[in-house]
């Protein structure tokens, strides 16, 4: 029996998700399985989770003197884990939007110098708390929309100077703000114009000034390591000067994501395998023998139903095929001020159901314990266990599948972080 009162104790809620998963992410028929327990309650010490279970048990180990929140007739669960997001960046983007419902296609936008462009040339302009204050409006709306931890990639600087602002932004913002941020160097976003046909020097810029920056800079010693990720499709980076970038990153001990498959299929899922990364992102072109691949790596698949939608575009990631194969299946908002200005995780959720055939408990799999796993934070967050960190969500609708049943209203009364309620 405990003998200290737990400083917060949730109960007697009518489903807690637990997502406990130990043995690492689920995939398969597990993507389907929640941890729930009736009438559940959680305990919470200082930051971090000390008993789950059915309410009386939890309230009787209690003892007196706990602060109590009752969540009667709620969904207790993990704050929602969002493993794929370019949210630290300046400006917006609302007049290419207009364009493109005229007609003109994200890759002829990013040729005549817009897109990502766009959004470099401001954020290049832009000082560190200009970029840190627009920034920190977009974590505060996903804090209160459930998200309690967001990985961040740089790749709006694409010179060496603005992408070591935009990583001290990230690190400024996970210091000063309740959602915790995870760093990902992405210098191989795009090509920058002043490189328009020197691809391979640009690849050399990030490979030979960047990456040594970062380990001079000391962004290499940062727990869980930090991400080097690499846009991969034609106009972008090719297969060669993907592998160039990832492989540098591998040597200097980095964790690899990729941007594969968004429009064509040029090899990028299988490079993800090669390589060893923790999540190949996207994947909604992925030839069927390199989802073979994925479903026998422990690489993390990310999808992003974003996407497509925020373009208007009819074709979504085949997240059936994949989770049916046997890949472990993480969802993101791949927030962007282009094709995707979501700051919801579930409004993702609702069109994984609708768009690529995930079930509502498979995109709660996806949006916690996987996703964790998605960013190698899998035993610290994205699930309510005995030692991991007490994020969690009191959300104020009967049954779990309101989640991704109902959309456009935030469904979310409470939000729990680090054992503090935070919104
Ligand atoms: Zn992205």
């Amino acid at each position: 029996m405990q003998t200290v009162s737990p400083d917060l104790l949730v109960h007697s809620a009518r489903q807690l998700l637990s997502l406990a998963s130990p043995e690492g992410p689920r995939r398969g028929r597990a993507m389907g399985e929640l941890g729930l327990i009736q009438d559940g309650a959680v305990a919470i010490q200082g930051d971090r989770v000390v008993r789950v279970g059915n309410s009386r048990e939890v309230l009787a180990a209690a003892g007196t003197g706990s602060k109590l929140i009752d969540a009667s007739g709620k969904v207790v669960m993990p704050g929602f884990v969002d493993p794929h997001t370019h949210v630290v960046f300046a400006g917006d983007r609302a007049s290419e939007f207009e364009m493109r419902l005229q007609g003109a296609s994200y890759m002829e936008i990013l040729a005549a110098g817009g897109g990502i462009m766009n959004t470099v040339r401001a954020t290049r302009e832009a000082s560190l708390g200009e970029i840190v204050s627009q920034s920190r409006k977009r974590l505060d709306r996903m804090l209160a929309q459930g998200t309690t931890t967001v990985e961040a990639k740089t790749g709006y600087g694409l010179n060496t100077d603005t992408e070591m602002k935009m990583l001290e932004a990230i690190r400024l913002l996970d210091e000063s703000h309740a959602v915790d941020l995870v760093p990902t160097f992405l210098g191989a976003h795009a090509i920058p114009v002043e490189y328009k046909g020197r691809a391979d020097e640009y690849v050399s810029l990030v490979v030979d000034e960047m990456m040594p920056a970062l380990e001079a800079e000391g962004y290499l010693d940062h727990q869980p390591p930090l991400f080097c990720d690499a846009f991969c499709e034609d106009g972008a980076f090719s297969v060669g000067q993907s592998r160039r970038i990832l492989q540098k990153a591998k040597d200097l001990g980095m964790g690899l994501k990729i941007h594969a498959d968004e429009f064509n299929s040029l090899g990028g899922t299988a490079l993800a395998m090669e390589l060893g990364a923790i999540s190949a992102d996207h994947l909604a072109c992925t030839p069927e023998k390199e989802i073979e691949l994925l479903a026998d790596s422990d690489t993390v698949g990310v999808l992003l139903p974003g996407t497509p939608f925020g373009l208007a575009e009819a074709h979504y990631a085949p997240a059936r095929r994949i989770i049916d194969l046997g890949a472990a299946v993480a969802l993101a908002t791949d927030l962007n001020p282009g094709t995707c200005y979501c700051e919801s995780m579930p409004f993702i959720m609702a069109l994984a159901c609708r768009y690529m055939g995930m079930t509502p408990a498979e995109t709660i799999v996806a949006s916690t314990i996987n996703a964790a796993h998605a960013i190698a934070l899998g035993y610290e967050v994205g699930s309510l266990e005995i030692g991991k960190k007490a994020d969690l969500l009191v959300l104020d609708i009967p049954d779990h599948r309101h989640l991704s049943y109902r959309f456009g209203t935030n469904l979310v009364q409470t939000v729990i972080k680090a054992g503090r309620v935070v919104s």
